[in-house]
């Protein structure tokens, strides 16, 4: 009797622990399941993003951000954009306005822009702001970012007339770069003359005034820049030319072959390249070069970027 009774005791216990087993996991399992459902992941992919998607929003986009997309329909490019290779989340909502002023234009073009700031007007006045000094030789200076009217590079110096028109100065490095540039360009039988350079904020303002008024704001912007938004008021920007040439010409002479190949190694870079208008805002200019030192310059050189664009994404 004893044996029979401590059986039906074991069998009862190990049913109801089987079926508080079986609860547990079944309580779990829903718990997780209502847990996961609270998730961004999840809300995301009743939006309709793929799991995947889903993942890489999440991994992207800080939590402010993601939640503007769990509470908003699917946007069809969003996955697309992130994975740019240039992306920056604090311009995302921009991206996505200028996207969808502008559908045909491929996404890297519309992170391009928006990153340069090239989606708001040239000069424009709410979005221009005065140039970080701090970053000394790397500063950038273009159509949204001035130079105060007081600002003068540091230590001016004349460029050696062997390498340069007269009345030609920059900063005491880039002179030094660019004599020992245009010394190796000599070595290889080419020759490099300096046509323009350092230009003071009152000088600009007479270059811009005299296009201003004789051909028009538009034209004047075209080619020449505003006083304190030009890059000559930095001591760190040449033009450089060889005898003969002129701006139509210079291109195709082996001057410009030259440099194209080697004025990285010597700290310079091409500053407004060709077809690249929309973003650095100037006419191609085979002849002006930016000193940015050896080691940026190789960079940005690499990078194939527009000086605006590199500065964006890695120094801003
Ligand atoms: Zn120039």
């Amino acid at each position: 009797m004893k044996k029979i009774k401590l059986k039906k005791k074991v069998k009862n216990f190990l049913i109801i622990s089987i079926v508080i087993i079986i609860g547990l996991i079944f309580g779990i399992n829903k718990y997780k399941e209502y847990k996961y459902k609270q998730t961004n992941e999840y809300k995301l992919t009743e939006k309709g993003y793929t799991l995947e998607e889903s993942k890489k929003i999440i991994k992207k986009l800080n939590d402010k951000n993601e939640t503007y997309f769990v509470e908003n329909d699917k946007n069809d490019f969003l996955v697309e954009l992130i994975s740019e290779k240039y992306f920056m989340e604090k311009y995302l909502y921009e991206y996505i306005d200028y996207k969808n002023d502008n559908k045909k234009k491929e996404l890297n073009d519309v992170v391009a822009i928006v990153n340069v700031r090239a989606n708001k007007e040239w000069y424009d006045i709410d979005t221009v702001k005065p140039t970080d000094l701090t970053k000394g030789n790397l500063i950038l200076v273009n159509k949204f970012n001035y130079l105060d009217k007081d600002f003068e590079p540091e230590a001016i110096t004349n460029i050696n007339l062997s390498y340069a028109y007269d009345n030609n100065r920059v900063s005491k490095e880039t002179n030094d770069a660019y004599v020992k540039m245009a010394s190796a360009a000599k070595k290889d039988g080419i020759q490099l003359l300096a046509n323009s350079s350092y230009r003071d904020y009152e000088k600009q303002e007479a270059v811009y005034k005299d296009y201003y008024y004789s051909k028009g704001i538009t034209y004047a912007d075209k080619y020449a820049a505003r006083a304190g938004y030009s890059e000559h008021q930095t001591g760190l920007a040449i033009d450089i030319f060889t005898t003969g040439a002129t701006t139509k010409t210079f291109e195709t002479t082996e001057a410009f072959d030259w440099l194209s190949k080697n004025a990285y190694k010597y700290g310079f870079i091409l500053r407004y390249p060709k077809g690249k208008e929309y973003l650095t805002g100037y006419e191609y200019e085979s002849w002006h070069y930016r000193y940015l030192g050896e080691s940026e310059a190789t960079k940005v050189f690499n990078s194939g970027l527009t000086y605006d664009e590199y500065y964006a994404y890695y120094l801003e």
